[in-house]
């Protein structure tokens, strides 16, 4: 077992694998609407400059709707720390990502990517 794997019990393991479908699911459905707005905004609005301008705000909404999406995914799937027992996420915070730490006992508390799929 490689040293930095998490030891999780199946529950555990499967709540936290079906959160990570829900975000590459979600990630999916971003990609593809990011890049049609960019299109559709390229396309219907000619002049550059006023298309230029119209990217950074969208480029934040695309970053607030990704921090919220990461929050989204422990909420609706209760993940739980494995150490303490405390939810990973009650409350949706837009200005940062979720860490893969607890914030109550601060232990690691999030399988890897790797974990996840290894034992899939
Ligand atoms: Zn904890």
């Amino acid at each position: 077992m490689n040293p930095q794997e998490l030891d999780l019990d199946p529950e555990t393991l499967a709540a936290q694998r079906a959160a990570r479908a829900l975000l590459k699911h979600d990630t999916k459905i971003l990609t593809v609407t990011f890049f049609v707005f960019i299109f559709l905004l390229f396309i219907l609005y000619k002049p550059l400059p006023f298309t230029l301008a119209l990217l950074p705000p969208f480029l934040f909404i695309f970053y607030v709707v990704n921090i919220w999406r990461q929050w989204n995914a422990l909420i609706v799937h209760k993940l739980r720390c494995p150490h303490c027992g405390e939810r990973l996420a009650e409350h949706v915070h837009l200005l940062y990502s979720p860490s893969s730490k607890c914030r109550h006992c601060k232990q690691p508390a999030l399988a890897s990517t790797s974990q996840l799929e290894k034992t899939e």
